[in-house]
């Protein structure tokens, strides 16, 4: 799923992070980050990097797996995955210190590999280190997210004719879903999101039985997942003739997608994007009906990173992808939400999704 070009360059980037922090070793948990560190695609595995070793571990049902993904890496095979055996390769890589992952490993685990270490090594908090490494996709990366994308747009399109009164949510997100994965041969990056009416109101409600009624706007929020990498797209239709309340919502709606969207430059702070679309919506005086943050980082997770939000602390670069997805909820009358998939290129966004944003009546 990597190119060993890009496993090695990312492992020179985290062994960089670690030489700047100080810290000879590190114990990788998150098992998207042991992903794209090793290329393991498995469910269960940890990556140690020490001095001089470069180790991936995992129990006997992922041996022969690891041994095709994780090229370049020494293998080990362990019997029960425990914090004993765990410790035991931490000692064994001759460490004072071995950083982990803190938002990742539980206080139970983090005590009792400190008491099989103690006298011998110290654990070290460190706070996204892969995590922020992460942002910045490769050419191969973004080629991924790219064809995810694409499959997005087909599922957009195959769907659209079949919105009319009478058809459920359960059965639009079925069908959806048996497009991505049949047709496209993609997988569903995410539980897709079709609500109807006022349930459009729910920016992450779960389909059920409702079924679409003339005048409902109706919001699709799903994903594709294609060589692990994700895609994230949502649209809101109209079923029948939009209302003068619709269609103002709507166009509040596609101009903090589109001004934010114009905003995603090279060294741009995330906070400042985020409130270029929280200005606009607030101008309009819906400001109290716009609760999430505008937009995530996608990559081999949906929700790959924080990238514009209020408090975002990200500065955009280059090769960074993300989501730029406002909304207004008003309990009255239902929900819209617009997200599109951009990369962050050196003279400007350059937008993926390409479904239609203009207010689509059916
Ligand atoms: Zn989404
Ligand atoms: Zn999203």
């Amino acid at each position: 799923m990597t190119a060993p070009e890009d496993r090695q360059a990312r492992l020179a980037s985290v062994r960089a992070r670690l030489d700047e922090l100080g810290l000879p070793a590190l114990l990788v948990t998150d098992i998207t980050n042991v992903c794209w560190l090793s290329g393991f695609t498995g469910s269960s595995g940890y990556v140690l990097l020490g001095p001089n070793r470069t180790i991936f571990a995992t129990d006997s049902r992922y041996t022969e797996q690891a041994r095709s993904e994780c090229l370049g890496f020494e293998l080990v095979t362990l019997e029960t995955s425990g914090p004993d055996e765990v410790a035991g390769l931490l000692k064994g890589l001759r460490a004072d210190c071995v950083g982990f992952e803190a938002s990742r490993v539980s206080v139970h685990l983090h005590r009792l590999i400190s008491e099989a270490l103690r006298g011998v090594t110290t654990l070290e908090p460190t706070v996204d280190l892969i995590d922020q490494l992460r942002l910045v996709k490769s050419a191969l990366e973004i080629r991924a997210i790219e064809a995810a994308c694409a499959v997005a747009d087909r599922a957009v399109a195959h769907v659209l004719p079949q919105l009319r009164p009478g058809v459920s949510e359960r059965d639009l997100m079925l069908e959806l879903e048996w497009f991505v994965r049949r047709t496209c041969g993609a997988e569903v990056a995410f539980p897709s999101i079709v609500l109807t009416g006022a349930r459009t109101a729910l920016p992450h409600g779960r389909p059920g039985q409702q079924k679409i009624a003339p005048g409902d706007f109706v919001l699709f929020d799903f994903g594709a997942r294609v060589d692990g990498y994700c895609s994230d797209i949502t649209r809101t239709f109209v079923v029948g003739r939009a209302t003068d309340e619709q269609r103002r919502v709507y166009r509040v709606v596609h101009e903090a997608l589109e001004r934010s969207i114009a905003a995603v430059l090279p060294s741009a702070a995330g906070k400042d994007v985020d409130a270029v679309a929280r200005d606009h919506i607030g101008a309009a005086g819906y400001g109290a009906y716009f609760g999430h943050g505008l937009g995530h980082s996608i990559g081999l997770a949906v929700h790959d990173g924080p990238t514009l939000g209020k408090r975002s602390a990200t500065v955009l670069a280059p090769g960074m992808v993300t989501t730029v997805e406002p909304g207004i909820y008003l309990p009255h009358l239902g929900g819209v939400r617009i997200e599109q998939d951009l990369v962050v290129e050196r003279e400007g966004p350059r937008v993926l999704t390409q479904a239609s944003t203009e207010l689509t009546e059916l």
